[in-house]
C-alpha cells in the first residue's frame, strides 16, 4: 500500500527516530507500504519520516545499471550481487566512516521534489543494522550505495540534505526551498481546518 510522502515544512522530518524494538508483523507490514511508496515515487531511498512516523528504519532499492559493480560493496563481509538483497530494509543503523575523504554528489530528496544540490560525505563507511527479524548485518560500501545510506541514516536523525550543503550550494535553492515550506505549512492548515 502506498503511503502519503511528507514534504519539507513538517514537523516529523526533524524528529529523531526511535530505535525499533519490536520485530513484530506490523512492522514488517510497515516495511512493505515503504518499499511501494518508493518504488511509486522512483526513488532509491525512503525514510520512515518520510512516511509520518518517527523510528529508526529505512528502505534501499538501488541496483548498479549494466550489471557493474560500481559501489564495491561486501554485504556480511562478502560480495552478494544486489539485486539478491534489493530491496534493502534498513533497522537501527549505525554508520561508521571508513574513508576521510568526502566527495560531492548531487542529492535529491522525495521531502523536497525537484530540489537537487551537491553534497560532500565521506566516500568509503561501514554500516551496522538490522534487519526485520532483528538479526545483525554490515554493509561496506562507497559510491552512491553509501551517499545513499548516509542520507537515509539522517533523515532518521531529524537531519536533513539540505543542512549538510555549503552556504553557496543552499543560496541559489533557498527561494525554492522557502516556497515549499510555504506551500507544506498551507496544506496543513487546510487540513486541520
Ligand atoms: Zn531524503
Amino acid at each position: 500500500m502506498e503511503l502519503r510522502v511528507t514534504k519539507y515544512g513538517e514537523p516529523i522530518l526533524r524528529k529523531k527516530g526511535k530505535e525499533v524494538a519490536v520485530f513484530d508483523k506490523e512492522l514488517d507490514n510497515f516495511a512493505s507500504d515503504m518499499v511501494d511508496t518508493m518504488r511509486e515515487a522512483e526513488g532509491i531511498g525512503l525514510a520512515a519520516q518520510q512516511v509520518g512516523r518517527a523510528i529508526q528504519m529505512c528502505v534501499i532499492e538501488l541496483i548498479p545499471v549494466n550489471g557493474g559493480d560500481e559501489f564495491n560493496h561486501k554485504y556480511d563481509g562478502s560480495f552478494v550481487p544486489l539485486d539478491l538483497i534489493m530491496p534493502l530494509v534498513v533497522i537501527n543503523p549505525k554508520i561508521i566512516p571508513l574513508s576521510e575523504l568526502e566527495t560531492p554528489y548531487e542529492e535529491g530528496c522525495l521531502s523536497f521534489p525537484d530540489i537537487h544540490g551537491e553534497v560532500f560525505r565521506p566516500d568509503h563507511i561501514k554500516v551496522e543494522f538490522q534487519d526485520l527479524q532483528g538479526h545483525l548485518h554490515t554493509m561496506e560500501c562507497e559510491g552512491l550505495l553509501s551517499k545513499c545510506f548516509q542520507h537515509e541514516y539522517d533523515h532518521l536523525h531529524g537531519v536533513l540534505y539540505i543542512d549538510r550543503m555549503k552556504k553557496s550550494e543552499l543560496a541559489p535553492l533557498q527561494m525554492e526551498i522557502n516556497r515549499l515550506k510555504r506551500v507544506t505549512k498551507q496544506n496543513i492548515k487546510k487540513k486541520k481546518g
